[in-house]
């Protein structure tokens, strides 16, 4: 995420009085502080701030190789219980573990994140982004920074993906997902179904808003779902960019965009470069090809109460009695995408035998 305040006020003089005042009200700094050259990181203790400054120190010349365009000046890296800029409780915050904002060089990373490295990678190329890539329109900048992550971080990539690309989909009308179920008694029948998971259509037309909507700046008042849709989208035409000529294709179009004298790269160019329509149908074939076999397996981790149901549904209407509900002892259960490759088993997931053991009892 970026946090970038929207200066719109045409009055200078309420502009610095609500600087000054913001100032008064920023986050007390923590305590412990490791200072390496232009790098500061501060933490609650030194320890803590010491990883940071290391996993940094290793990110930095990873990042200068793989993404063109970037440099690192002065930089501060706050490491917070939630990250924050305001002492105030601020909309600002939302649910992110990390902020960086640019007014004040300083990324605010959250202690203790599951993906600290990757958050971190996602922060730092927020960080050392120069022009041309400010080009980039509506939310294509956190696209990037996430392709960019992903990368840097593979560890922490496969949560990263799955969330994103099934925020893509969703944003598109779905995900429908194909239930084989398979009595493991010889000369049984198999049992086939489909599931579609949805979500309430956050924009009639998602798939270009991506490319206006600054879903990542702090003053875009989006809710959090739709921040997911767009963070998706973003993320999807992106990294179709990124595996068809690299970081430098995306790179070269923004230097173009200023060749041209264009504030922005026109989104034709970027659909044109990730072999993506500008319809909502191009868009979710696009993000469910993407899926591999363990995005859906995250998938499933994340949404898994739809499969349970109908699963529970069927296991109910079998005349054969399970043993305290050991299903996975008696079906084989294969989940695959409707469109799209992706397929795995889900007798092994344990998400799905929590799901679905609380589905049999209601
Ligand atoms: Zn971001």
């Amino acid at each position: 995420m970026d946090l970038t305040l929207a200066h719109s006020s045409p009055i200078l003089a309420r502009v610095a009085l609500l600087s000054a005042l913001l100032g008064a009200c920023q986050a007390v700094a923590p305590s412990a502080e490791v200072v390496d050259a232009s790098l500061t990181v501060r933490g609650e203790t030194r320890r803590e701030a010491g990883d940071v400054a290391r996993t940094l120190k290793r990110l930095q010349p990873e990042l200068e190789a793989l993404v063109p365009g970037v440099a690192l000046g002065d930089l501060e890296v706050w490491i917070q219980d939630q990250p924050h800029v305001y002492s105030f409780p601020s909309d600002m915050d939302y649910d992110a573990e990390g902020l960086y904002a640019p007014d004040l060089k300083r990324i605010l990373l959250a202690r203790g994140s599951r993906d600290m490295k990757r958050v971190l990678a996602h922060e730092l190329t927020h960080a050392a982004l120069q022009s041309p890539w400010n080009r980039l329109p509506g939310t294509l900048e956190e696209g990037l920074c996430d392709s960019a992550s992903a990368c840097l971080a593979p560890g922490g990539a496969q949560r990263l993906r799955a969330g994103r690309l099934s925020g893509a989909a969703f944003a598109c009308g779905g995900i429908e997902l194909r239930l084989r179920i398979t009595p493991k008694v010889s000369g049984a029948q198999t049992f086939e179904t489909q599931v579609l998971l949805s979500k309430p259509a956050i924009d009639r037309a998602a798939a270009q808003s991506v490319f206006t909507v600054s879903a990542g700046l702090s003053s875009s008042k989006l809710d959090t779902e739709s921040k997911r849709a767009f963070y998706g989208l973003s993320f999807l035409v992106v990294d179709r960019v990124v595996q068809r000529g690299g970081f430098d294709a995306l790179y070269r179009l923004c230097q173009r965009a200023e060749a041209e004298g264009l504030e922005e790269v026109p989104a034709p160019w970027i659909l044109d470069a990730a072999q993506l329509e500008s319809t909502e149908d191009s868009w979710r074939a696009a993000a469910l090809q993407a899926f591999g076999n363990q995005d859906l397996v995250g998938l499933i981790g994340m949404y898994p109460d739809k499969l349970a149901e109908r699963l529970a549904e069927h296991i109910l209407s079998l005349d054969f009695d399970l043993e305290q509900g050991r299903w996975w002892d008696t079906l084989s259960v294969e989940c695959s995408l409707v469109q799209g490759t992706a397929s795995t088993k889900l007798n092994d997931l344990w998400p799905m035998r929590v799901a679905v053991s609380q589905a049999l009892r209601r």
